[in-house]
């Protein structure tokens, strides 16, 4: 694989990353989210990892992780040291889970998807669609002990985070300035390994992102909603926080998030011509204008004058 080491980054306190899932080729707001997460750390001296988050396996496709990359790279948008995949580190997240079972804030629950949603229709508590359920509490014992995390115990149940009670997570997004969120109220005790096996979302980014020693996660804005949850969790296994800036989504005409659950097709990248033109798009989400805008310039100086022209301050939310 050409190009794994950008030469040009010196070593700098900031570290940044972007991490795809691979469930597609990168669409017009994946790349918005790859690029501001370039340029911010490119701006900032710093180093830009490339994390493949490719744990929820059902919803991964072969062979997109490689399609991601090569689009990053016809985009010139090159990543400093190895890059990585979720699914060669799940001894890292084990360990992290019986860390947090120690420290007696795990708990088993075998609840359905229909026992959770009967349990809250019996309270009257309707949830939004696309929204989660906000778990009710049915497993959680009175009083948390260490559970042997025997075999067992590790197959058919999933494995929830015992929240405090009135736990309110604040926190300074670079962007969207002053952030709160009730833990409880939103989502309740979160699930870190599902039921069938896989470590979720939520525990395996937080533990790759202290791992890697990111200080810096610029993403889109619709992981907003997961950032009080991460914090939580970085609290409580004793890591450090990054700083967070959440990017503006790209909307498609219905103004839905693009994604691929909405079909969103894939950025076009097989010449220079068409990679520069995804670029130019993407930098328009970002507030960036004024750039080169000539047929003849080529990837590097474009992105060379975005650099310079990155500023927090033009992000268009
Ligand atoms: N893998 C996540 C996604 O593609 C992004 C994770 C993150 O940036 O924290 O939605
Ligand atoms: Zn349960």
């Amino acid at each position: 694989m050409p190009n794994l080491k950008n030469p040009s980054s010196p070593a700098d306190g900031y570290r940044g990353r972007f991490a795809p899932s691979p469930t597609g080729p990168l669409h017009a707001g994946s790349l918005v989210a790859a690029l501001g997460s370039w340029l911010d750390a490119r701006k900032n001296q710093g180093k830009w990892l490339l994390r493949i988050e490719d744990l929820d396996t059902p919803r991964c496709i072969p062979g997109a992780d490689q399609e991601i990359m090569r689009q990053l790279q016809a985009c010139g948008l090159c990543w400093d040291e190895e890059p990585s995949w979720q699914s060669n580190r799940q001894e890292l997240y084990k360990k992290a889970l019986e860390r947090l079972n120690e420290l007696q804030m795990t708990f088993a629950c075998t609840c359905s998807r229909q026992t959770i949603a009967s349990a809250l229709a019996a309270r009257s508590v309707i949830t939004a669609r696309n929204q989660e359920m906000v778990y009710p509490g049915t497993c959680r014992p009175d009083e948390i002990h260490p559970y042997q995390m025997a075999d067992a115990l590790f197959s058919d149940v999933a494995w929830r985070l015992a929240l405090p009670p009135n736990l309110t997570v604040e926190f300074e997004d670079l962007l969207l300035g002053k952030q709160t969120q009730d833990i409880n109220q939103a989502v309740g005790d979160f699930v870190l390994r599902r039921r069938d096996g896989l470590f979720t979302y939520q525990l395996a980014v937080v533990v790759d992102d202290a791992e890697q020693g990111i200080t810096h996660i610029v993403r889109g804005a619709d992981l907003l909603s997961n950032t009080a949850r991460q914090i939580h969790l970085q609290n409580v296994l004793g890591y450090a926080s990054p700083s967070y800036l959440h990017l503006p989504l790209v909307l498609d005409e219905h103004g839905e998030k693009l994604s691929k659950q909405t079909m969103a097709s894939a950025i076009h990248t097989e010449n220079e011509g068409q990679a520069l033109q995804e670029l130019r798009k993407a930098a328009r989400y970002l507030g960036l204008r004024d750039l080169p805008h000539g047929k003849e310039t080529s990837i590097a100086e474009w992105l060379l004058a975005a650099t310079q022209a990155w500023d927090r301050k033009i992000i268009s939310s």
